[in-house]
This record gives structure tokens, sequence and C-alpha cells, in this order.
């Protein structure tokens, strides 16, 4: 960049890193969470594109179509509301944007999903994290202890996690959510292959809001998450995001796809047999410690060796998956999204043959 410009940037920039999207062209695709089946959008109307949306048109900002439906189906009262984004990624964003008041510290657990501290430090938020407990549950009294300190005013907890793909004991979460005066946000990203969900707890407290996305369950492509929380954060957060970040054509076939919400929990479910198969089989393999799995990706350690090297053998297989070795306490670890039966299959194949 020519000097002059570099003058004006933000100096913080220069040190962060891209987040990394390595070209999956040719490759098999195990890496990031996606639903690995094609989606059959025809559903029942033909036309999305060009009748039913005006592109000519700006989208509906506020997504009432979309939100109507959204509150239906998960039958939420009339004193919840709900902010629809573009992806997860974005109410992250905006979540951050507002708690952002100087000096204000979002907390997490670590290891969890790397969004959260990438945009804390880009707003100016300070970031505390809580180490796991080597099995990745809560530390639940360091936990407490570190929210009595830095009395956070944000806490993302993802339930399950990313990418250590476990459930923490709901007791410890509701401790979290009684011992901070901050917003604790559950990120329920991978929702669809627990089968737990704090949903129902959200008029039990008023500091507990609850985010969900479509890109697991096989609309990653569209760009869609949605936050539901007690209406006045609602109204807050709509003023700060922009007028029309959710695109119309996204907003209808995600209408559409909630008209059909049996096709895509099919599509879940048959994900979590074939993770259970693929777990089955992972277990098998005696270099490698696999961790339990309640999402749609499964993380493992490579025990003698390096996980880099696994990594890269499988590369030159052309299968992709997530090196997570350069993450703290995840040293020699990498995560694979269940595929399908046969994608699996050459994954796992693959994977015996490298660690040989
Ligand atoms: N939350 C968690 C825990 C995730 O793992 C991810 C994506 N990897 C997201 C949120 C972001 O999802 P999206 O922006 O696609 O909705």
């Amino acid at each position: 960049m020519k000097n002059k410009l570099k003058n004006f940037l933000r100096e913080d920039i220069s040190n962060i890193k891209e987040y990394e999207v390595l070209d999956p062209k040719g490759m098999i695709k195990l890496d990031a969470m996606e639903n690995p089946f094609d989606v059959d959008l025809k559903f029942e109307s033909e036309s999305i594109l060009a009748n039913k949306v005006n592109i000519n048109r700006y989208p509906d900002g506020a997504c009432k179509n979309l939100t109507k439906k959204l509150r239906d189906s998960h039958n939420l009262k009339s004193n919840f509301n709900i902010l629809v984004g573009n992806g997860s990624d974005e109410l992250i964003q905006i979540l951050c944007m507002a708690f952002s008041k100087k000096g204000n510290t979002l907390l997490c657990p670590q290891p969890t999903f790397s969004m959260y501290k990438s945009i804390a430090d880009l707003v100016g938020l300070n970031f505390k994290a809580v180490p796991l407990e080597n099995d990745f549950s809560l530390n639940i009294n360091k936990m407490i202890n570190d929210i009595k300190q830095t009395d956070p005013a944000l806490i993302f907890l993802a339930y399950p996690n990313n990418p250590t793909a476990n459930l923490w004991d709901r007791n410890n979460i509701e401790k979290v959510i009684e011992n901070t005066n901050g917003l604790v946000v559950i990120d329920e990203a991978y929702g669809a292959f627990s089968g737990e969900s704090f949903l129902n707890d959200i008029d039990k407290y008023e500091n507990l809001a609850v985010m969900k996305t479509f890109s697991k369950v096989g609309l990653a492509g569209l760009r869609l998450g949605y936050l539901m929380a007690e209406n006045s954060l609602i109204e807050e957060l709509n003023k700060i995001r922009l007028p029309f970040n959710v695109n119309s054509i996204s907003q209808k076939i995600a209408e559409i796809a909630l008209d059909n919400k049996d096709y895509l929990n099919k599509q879940s479910k048959e994900i979590i047999g074939l993770r259970e198969s693929l777990l089955k089989q992972m277990l098998n393999v005696k270099e490698i410690e696999v961790y339990n799995s309640s999402t749609n990706f499964i993380l493992f350690k490579i025990k003698n060796g390096s996980a880099d090297e696994i990594f890269n053998k499988l590369l030159k297989d052309k299968i992709l998956i997530k090196n997570m070795s350069k993450t703290e306490s995840l040293k020699d670890c990498l995560r694979v999204t269940v595929g399908t039966e046969k994608d699996n299959n050459i994954f796992i194949q693959s994977l015996k043959n490298a660690l040989n």
C-alpha cells in the first residue's frame, strides 16, 4: 500500500490476518460445517427470482415476512423479537458494536468460535478468555471468578461449542447467566445436531439471548442468522444495523425453506446418523484421539505425530478439512465436517493411509 494512505489506516489492521479460506476447487470439502447435500429449493414455488422478488427494489430491512415465519416456527412470545443478520457473523458484529462502550469486556470460554475475539478486538472491546478444562467442559469456578473480576458486558457461549463439538452442562450455563450483569448470548449455530436449546429459557432471564443460523442446516450460501431477544434489546440493535442488511433473495428463500421445514430437518437427522457412524469408524483408528460430538463435525487429535503433516497428506488426496493446530490448547488437533457417506469413507481411508 502507498505510504500516504497507510498513514491514515488504523495501525492495528496491519497485524490482523485475513480469515483464511482455502480454495476448495476439486476438493472433497469437509472443512466448514456445511450440509453436504444438495438442497432442492424448488419446493413448491418455482420462481423465486423472477416473479416473487422485486430485485429493482431495496429489500424489506425489517425482514417482516421472514421474522413472522421464524416467530411462528419457534413459538416466540410477543415480548420477544427477532433480528435477522447477514449470517450470524453479522449479528456478533452488531452485538459487539452495540456493547463496545469504552472499558467494556467480552468474555468467552476458550477455545471457541474465533470470530468472537476477532470482532471484539476490532470494535475495541476488552477480551477475556477463560480456558476450558482438559475435557473441554466449562471451568465454572474460574468462569464465575473471572465474571466477578471483569464484569463483562457480553458473554458468548457456543452451544454446542465450535471447535470442540461438545455441549456444556446446562446447570453451569445457568450459573453463568445468574452470575453476570451482562448479556449472555447462547450461540446455537449447531443446535440442529444437538437437540438442545436455551430458547425456552429466554423468558426466565432478562439477560439471555439466543442466536441461530441457517448456515449449518443446508443454506450457508444465503448468509442468514437470527437473534432472538427481549423487545427493547432488539429495538436498540435495529438502530445500528445497516438499513438493508439482508438481501431480498435470501429472505425469500429462507421463507420458502421455513414453509418446508421438514425437508431440512430430515437432512439434519440424516447428518446426525452419518456423524455417529463416522465417530464409530474414527474411534477404531488407534493413532488418533477422537472427541465426542453433538454437532456436524468431529474434532480429533493425532496422538504421536504432527497434525500439519496429516492435514497436508489429506490435501494431497484432495480432501479439505480444518487444521486446528495453531489454536491454543488444540495442538495437533484437526476438525472434520460430517459429509456424505461416500465422502466420509474416502476421508477415513485417506486418514488411515496418512497415519501409516
Ligand atoms: N457461530 C458459530 C459457533 C459458528 O461456528 C459459526 C460458523 N462457523 C457462526 C456462528 C457463523 O455462522 P454464519 O455467519 O454462517 O451464520
